[in-house]
């Protein structure tokens, strides 16, 4: 075999890349970005280390634009702007598991609470961080079922409880409902409690959903996460957690080789994806982000639309840019990368996808389905 360049292999791996790249509508990736801008700063050994609201030894490091990146964030979220903290995950995974372990701290006999579509890296941190739990069901459309939350917080009501709530699910984006969440704790008079939002698929534009689907501070959340290289767009993965500034002070001991507090889960950080996101939430402010959620809106109206058209029984929750549909042929599922779960599949909105490439995608679909109703004519 002809030995390749290290160049050779590099080019391949780029081309491998962009391709895959191009052709994919079903993961929750944006991929319009230009970090450029940045590359500098990939010359240099950048880690935050340590909690990015305190001081710290190692100087090479981006903790004012990472404090920057959460006070963004905060503010969307509507915490308390006396009591907040926060600091950027390696994604949104990490994120979930900050805010179980902040609940777990303040509530050790406590249990979980989480739907079916619950993410599948939620029951892993509930596995790492010991915690019982259990499983409430899910309603058709992806959300908690309320009532059966109620009736098994009602059997466990002597227990602190710890609702894991999502924001945005997985398959079908679902938005669960914090402040029914919170009303029925408090109808159940259950006052140690805990909800931690998911926002990692759809938390980043909750702000601007209409009409609003409450799942903030100020609607009851102690603690929300969201993806960073979701629906904002980064190289690098992403993630944000922000919760109250007096429940990370439960958590934090002082390390005096960092001279800093150890409050986050890993010891090394990635310096630059704060980088990253403050780039582009700055670029955007809050005006871009809405638009940029505005533009995700428009083509997955679009696309449920064009595939009912088409005689494809799609459809949508209440302002999810993700469109679902009964699963399609392996040929379809392959070439656009789509992620199938039992019988159905989704088409993602992110704000790089446009009409062309839903119109492009429509076509294959509505030529899969011609040609299987030939196979089937055949057959008879
Ligand atoms: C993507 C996702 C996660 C995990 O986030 P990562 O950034 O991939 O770690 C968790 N929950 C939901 C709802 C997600 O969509």
């Amino acid at each position: 075999m002809k030995a390749t360049t290290q160049q050779e292999r590099l080019n391949q791996l780029l081309e491998k890349i962009t391709k895959a790249r191009d052709t994919f509508l079903g993961y929750p990736v944006s991929k319009d970005f230009d970090y450029s801008e940045l590359y500098e700063f990939l010359k240099y050994p950048i880690n935050n280390l340590g909690d990015p609201f305190e001081d710290s030894t190692y100087k090479v490091q981006t903790h004012e634009i990472e404090r920057e990146v959460v006070n963004f964030f905060a503010k969307l979220f509507r915490a308390n702007p006396k009591d907040y903290w926060g600091y950027v995950t390696n994604g949104g995974s990490e994120s979930n598991l900050y805010g179980l372990y902040i609940a777990r701290e303040m509530y050790p006999k406590a249990m979980v609470y989480y739907s079916e579509s619950t993410h599948y890296s939620v029951k892993k941190n509930i596995h790492l961080l010991n915690i019982p739990s259990i499983v409430i069901r899910s309603q058709e459309n992806g959300e908690i079922d309320y009532n059966d939350l109620e009736e098994t917080l009602k059997f466990n009501r002597h227990k602190p409880a710890i609702v894991l709530t999502t924001y945005g699910t997985t398959m079908k984006e679902a938005k669960d409902d914090v402040s029914k969440v919170k009303g029925i704790l408090k109808k159940l008079a259950i006052q140690d409690h805990y909800i931690h939002c998911d926002g990692a698929l759809a938390g980043s534009f909750g702000a601007f959903v209409e009409p609003k689907i409450p799942f903030d501070f100020i609607d009851g959340a102690d603690s929300i996460s969201i993806s960073g290289h979701k629906f904002i767009g980064s190289p690098i993965p992403a993630g944000v957690i922000v919760t109250r500034r007096s429940l990370r002070d439960r958590v934090s001991k002082g390390i005096s080789y960092i001279g800093s507090l150890d409050t986050t889960i890993t010891g090394s950080r990635n310096g630059h994806s704060p980088l990253f996101l403050w780039y582009a939430i700055n670029k955007l402010g809050i005006d871009g982000l809405k638009a940029r959620y505005n533009h995700s809106l428009e083509v997955a109206k679009y696309c449920n639309q064009e595939l009912l058209k088409i005689g494809v029984n799609a459809w949508r929750n209440p302002g999810a840019i993700t469109v679902v549909l009964p699963k399609m042929s392996n040929t379809i599922k392959e070439k656009w990368q789509l992620a199938t779960e039992d019988d159905i599949t989704h088409i993602i909105c992110m704000p790089n996808v446009t009409k062309d490439q839903i119109d492009h995608f429509i076509k294959d679909v509505a030529s899969s389905l011609h040609e299987k109703e030939e196979e089937e004519l055949a057959y008879f």
